[in-house]
């Protein structure tokens, strides 16, 4: 039986995003410490802790040290390197572990590993050359859409191929970098499921969530996601026995694609809480940053029930702030609602700012409310 760390120990965060932010706020809640490491300053997760530590995650003398004052470590960001996850786990614990953090940070490696364990994705191919991509292209068919197989997020790094003229463009477009061709899911929805597991092995799965994306970044996620009885079974099996096979000990969220054929495809996994979850702050027994926080320390895993019928999130881009600031009052004026916001200092275009949510008896006025509120804050 693992010893449990608890209240009044510390906790390193590597990263220092809004994820880190939600996490440390969990955290400080539950009386525990917190320190973040990132190459920033002022950032939303080191506004809420501790101890902000500014240093690359190439100085790895000082990312000893943070791992020296520090009883466990978790991340909220994947694309940090394995020699930083490697320095760290010499003094603490790192969970999940590097070698989850090194499948998962790679789109090539974590296809691969979920087609070899038995999980349902895309037909895909791996690119290294022109001539790859067009042999790729002959199998797998048209449309398809090709993929920088390293650090990528919110469609950045992706071209859509439609016709085989478009080979060459496309792979030019993601910088002619090894990628992943992978055949286009003509897809009814894009749904994802968070789970966590504890280091007794124990796991729990939030239902599935509905995720609305416009411009390839998430826009609205609603849960429960309106899916049938099977579907809802079957994303939560696949998240909780990837949970397993991948011997994760913190949180997880599995994107898919629910195909018109009513098939699941595994699109992505993260393992960290997601922005798809954010709404469990607010309407479930048990958010998903404690619940990481639970899972990281050891401790039994909480509730994933909904406190309503209905939960909504809608994301607060930089767009918003085009001009001058948001009515923030509008919003509240919105007794449902809750403003999230991460302390980001500069409302750039696409960048996440913060989130609001809303509960409701139902999804559908859930969605309505959070969308009524969003538009509100640009009215007069
Ligand atoms: P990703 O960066 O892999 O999350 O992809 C961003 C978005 O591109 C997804 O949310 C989908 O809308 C779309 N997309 C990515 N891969 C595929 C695919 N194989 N088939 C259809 N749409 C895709």
């Amino acid at each position: 039986m693992n010893r449990s760390i608890l209240p009044g120990a510390t906790i390193g965060v590597l990263g220092s995003g809004q994820l880190g932010r939600m996490f440390a706020m969990a955290a400080r809640r539950m009386g525990y410490l917190v320190h973040t490491f990132s190459p920033e300053t002022d950032t939303p997760t080191g506004q809420i802790s501790d101890v902000e530590i500014p240093a690359s995650y190439d100085d790895l003398d000082a990312v000893r040290d943070f791992a020296r004052h520090v009883d466990v470590v978790t991340f909220e960001f994947e694309n940090i390197p394995a020699t930083t996850v490697e320095a760290v786990a010499e003094y603490a614990p790192v969970r999940p572990s590097g070698t989850v953090l090194h499948t998962a940070q790679h789109r090539l490696r974590e296809k691969t590993f979920l087609v070899n364990a038995g999980f349902p994705v895309t037909p895909f191919r791996h690119v290294r050359s022109l001539a790859d991509l067009q042999s790729g292209l002959g199998e797998l068919g048209l449309p398809a859409v090709l993929k920088t197989a390293g650090f990528g997020y919110d469609g950045k790094g992706q071209s859509k191929i439609t016709s085989a003229d478009d080979a060459e463009r496309a792979f030019a477009s993601i910088g002619g970098q090894e990628a992943i061709l992978e055949a286009f899911v003509d897809f009814e929805r894009e749904v994802s499921v968070i789970a966590a597991r504890g280091t007794d092995g124990a796991v729990k799965s939030y239902g599935v969530i509905d995720n609305i994306h416009h411009r390839h970044i998430l826009d609205c996620s609603v849960s429960p996601a309106a899916v049938g009885p099977e579907v809802a079974q079957r994303g939560r099996e696949i998240a909780e026995s990837l949970l397993e096979q991948l011997d994760v000990i913190g949180v997880l969220c599995v994107e898919f694609f629910l195909g018109r054929d009513g098939r699941l495809y595994v699109n992505e996994i993260a393992p960290r809480p997601h922005n798809s979850g954010h709404f469990t702050i607010d309407a479930c027994v048990t958010s998903q940053f404690e619940q990481q926080l639970r899972a990281v320390c050891g401790l039994p895993l909480g509730a994933t029930e909904m406190f309503c019928g209905g939960a909504a999130m809608s994301n607060l881009l930089g767009d918003l702030w085009q001009n001058g600031e948001p009515r923030w009052r509008n919003a509240c004026a919105f007794p449902a609602v809750k403003l999230h916001l991460y302390g980001k200092h500069e409302p750039r275009a696409g960048r996440k700012m913060g989130h609001l949510t809303a509960r409701a008896a139902t999804t559908v006025e859930a969605l309505d409310i959070v969308r009524a509120a969003r538009r509100s804050l640009t009215e007069a």
